[in-house]
């Protein structure tokens, strides 16, 4: 066979995440079958884990075989879709400019008979960091433990529970149109501070959903499901019991709602928090103090023990040294 050079004009296009986009044309030889050029993607700091990066493109000079993409850098903090060759944050990674500004890794194409390599950088975009004084971080260091740690029992818990997959999310009971709807909106709200890739979601059937929530009174509780929760007193308007694990991953949980008060969304709200997580507040003013008032918003504070809670920096299980470090990186 005759070996030849094959010259081939190309026009790439690099996909930049900030939607800037540059058009770059290059001459290249190549004596192989397969192109993959060295492209660069800009990304902003602090951005979820699953957040797309852009797409890695490879030319197939010879044939129309599928590609396989593939990072071979070990400890990249993004993964890539081996088949569209999309890049996107890894499920752990935390995207700090101040911590690293460049990466660089390298990337390998195949189609099967061919494969070569390319080199991907990503900048990251520096953004305005916190601006919290050292007094507010002690507060939120404090409260998030009193929260986690479920301090308002003693002794506290050494370590943090919290979940890693999906709460998929079944409502049985006499429960009504408006507290599907407000569980509905609820999820809605709160979906978007998780940013470790835990998420919580409605199911149509139980066989589906690790999380039962259960409207019914007191008293068809105790007769027909004694069970579900544990004992409840007469003056409770919802209880929720999690099962962890030994690492503190919680991996089911049961909610009863009492169906007594008709305004029942700050205890919906309340008793998700505790299969969450989170245990009761000190502050007054707080939805997850133990004794309900009617007001069903959540604090500022309460939200960033949550964000805290599902950010990618805080594991499974972590103690309280863990907990430091962590709050230390995330405010
Ligand atoms: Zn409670």
């Amino acid at each position: 066979m005759k070996a030849f050079l094959r010259i081939v004009l190309l026009s790439i296009l690099f996909v930049i995440a900030s939607c800037s986009k540059e058009d770059d044309d290059e001459v290249i030889i190549n004596n192989g079958e397969l192109i993959l050029l060295d492209q660069q993607f800009n990304l902003d700091e602090n951005v979820p884990s699953q957040t797309s990066v852009g797409v890695v493109r490879a030319t197939n000079v010879l044939n129309a075989n599928t590609l396989i993409y593939k990072i071979i850098t070990p400890e990249t903090p993004f993964v890539i879709n081996s088949e569209t060759g999309e890049l996107l944050v890894a499920s752990t990674a935390v995207i700090d400019f101040e911590e690293t500004s460049v990466y660089v890794f390298d990337i390998e194409v195949t189609n099967g008979s061919t494969t070569t390599k390319g080199e991907i950088t990503v900048r990251i975009n520096d953004l305005p960091d916190s601006t919290r004084s050292a007094e507010e971080k002690a507060r939120l260091l404090a409260y998030f433990k009193y929260l986690v740690l479920r301090e308002e029992s003693q002794p506290a818990s050494e370590n943090n529970t919290k979940w890693s997959t999906t709460m998929t999310i079944f409502i049985t009971g006499n429960f009504t149109a408006k507290d599907e709807r407000e569980i509905a909106e609820f999820l809605d709200f709160i979906n978007p501070l998780f940013t470790d890739g835990f998420s919580m979601k409605l199911v149509n059937s139980i066989v589906e959903a690790n999380t039962e929530i259960y409207f019914e009174s007191i008293k068809n509780l105790e007769e027909n499901r004694p069970d579900f929760v544990g004992p409840v007193s007469s003056i409770n308007s919802g209880k929720a019991r999690i099962s962890f694990q030994g690492n503190g991953e919680i991996r089911s949980s049961s909610i009863w709602i009492n169906t007594a008060p008709n305004n029942r969304l700050a205890t919906i709200k309340h008793e998700f928090l505790h299969a969450i997580g989170l245990g009761h507040s000190n502050n007054r003013n707080s939805i997850m103090y133990p004794v309900g008032g009617a007001n069903s918003s959540l604090l500022e504070d309460d939200i960033f023990v949550i964000r805290a809670l599902y950010h990618p920096l805080m594991k499974v299980g972590a103690n309280v040294n863990e907990i430091d470090t962590a709050l230390n990186q995330i405010l």
